[in-house]
């Protein structure tokens, strides 16, 4: 019985280093150096850091715009006035990688890191 207890105690750490090792990249993703990349058109228009709480207002065309707000290290479209509405429906991103796209306006956010993490290399 107590080769058993020793086993699954043995187990049970294996399983939670195994856990820590897959949350600590995870969370280091949300890293306070992460940026917002704005693409429209399909060219950088600008870059903004995920850390400072702002409001950008993007003009499309004429009289067009999309509002993106920036606040708690997560990026969202607050408003636009593309016909479908769709950019503003999407959650916020937060994660490197992620994006919110506004078709109508050929506008894209997109968060990406900030700086190389210097840790990665130590994980991977
Ligand atoms: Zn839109």
């Amino acid at each position: 019985m107590e080769k058993l207890k020793k086993d699954i105690i043995l187990l049970l750490g294996i399983i939670l280093a195994a856990f820590l090792l897959w949350l600590i990249p995870y969370l280091l993703n949300k890293d306070a150096s992460a940026m917002v990349t704005v693409y429209q058109n399909g060219h950088e228009i600008g870059k903004y850091p995920l850390g400072k709480e702002q409001t950008i207002s993007i003009p499309y065309g004429e009289d067009g715009y999309n509002l993106l707000f920036i606040s708690g290290g997560e990026a969202s479209i607050s408003d636009a006035d593309c016909p479908d509405g769709l950019c503003v429906r999407q959650r916020a991103v937060d994660r490197n990688g992620e994006s919110i796209i506004c078709l109508p306006h050929k506008l894209v956010i997109q968060i990406t890191a900030g700086k190389e993490r210097e840790l990665d290399a130590f994980i991977y």
